[in-house]
């Protein structure tokens, strides 16, 4: 199954959702990266959180996603865009850990269960807007749900899970996002409390190959979900070498001399997508002019 996502609205348009099914952008972001087991799983979780966020903008806007724990995979960095487009990293790929209690990949031991989770807006115009909440399960999903309830105030239920093969490889990738509209009566919110509750996880939905239509009418039941909108997404990074120049002119001539005199020529390596650029000696002096 291709990669992409729904949005809808439910309960006569006091509900909106949004539904992604992500294997593939999550297996581009492990196969770059080569992350291990678990750190595939929190990265994953991100990268598929990331893309549903980047449905809620508009144009040219884009987000970026920092998850900031005390966990050995260090921060996790992602962003996404309105057009489908996303991409991250983590600091550390190479985490892998047993199972958790509950025989899941332990994402909350490789984050780390305290830190900070931030979104950065990019509006254009140069107008940021920024949002950040402490982590408060390093689990990822309910991360995100704290954070649209206390940044936004949009009372939020966020689900997002990576299913990792033997070899490593993603088996499967899913999320969901469902908000809850002011004015929304407390039955509706009681009834979806208790949908949520009983529901499936995501990523095994997904490997059964359930589409993000036949989740969302699965969460809703007997509720009519009207789609508004499906958008293919993919792993997509922005590096060029002309950006790579730009970060190599910002050390500094100084820095750049010493490049040519001892290693008579660079090499800049782009965290996203793991491209590498190389810079030969005279592209270098023609960085310094
Ligand atoms: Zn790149």
């Amino acid at each position: 199954m291709k990669d992409y996502l729904v949005k809808a609205t439910t309960f006569d348009g006091s509900v909106r959702a949004y539904a992604v099914s992500s294997t593939n952008t999550v297996e581009e972001a492990r196969r770059r990266q080569d992350t291990w087991a678990t750190a595939s799983a929190a990265l994953g979780r991100t990268i598929t959180i990331t893309a549903m966020m980047g449905a809620m903008l508009k144009g040219e806007d884009s987000n970026t996603i920092k998850v900031q724990g005390n966990g050995p995979i260090g921060a996790i960095i992602a962003d996404g865009n309105a057009k489908g487009h996303v991409r991250g990293y983590v600091n550390n790929p190479h985490v892998d850990f047993e199972l958790n209690e509950k025989g899941k990949l332990d994402v909350a031991r490789a984050v780390g269960t305290e830190g900070s989770l931030s979104v950065i807006k990019d509006l254009g115009l140069k107008e940021y807007f920024t949002g950040e909440v402490p982590i408060v399960s390093g689990e990822i999903s309910e991360d995100f749900t704290y954070y649209f309830a206390t940044s936004e105030q949009v009372p939020s239920a966020v689900g997002a899970g990576v299913l990792v093969n033997p070899d490593h490889t993603i088996l499967a990738a899913g999320g969901f996002i469902i908000q809850v509209m002011p004015g929304a009566g407390e039955e509706i919110i009681t009834r979806l409390e208790e949908q949520i509750q009983s529901f499936p996880a995501i990523s095994t939905l997904v490997s059964e190959g359930k589409s993000p239509e036949q989740i969302l009418q699965r969460l809703f039941v007997d509720e009519e979900v009207k789609i508004l909108e499906s958008m293919p997404i993919e792993f997509r990074c922005k590096c060029s070498k002309d950006r790579l120049a730009n970060a190599i002119i910002g050390l500094g001539n100084e820095e750049i001399q010493s490049m040519i005199d001892q290693d008579h020529g660079a090499e800049a390596n782009c965290h996203f997508c793991n491209e590498t650029y190389h810079f030969t000696e005279q592209e270098l002096e023609e960085l310094m002019q």
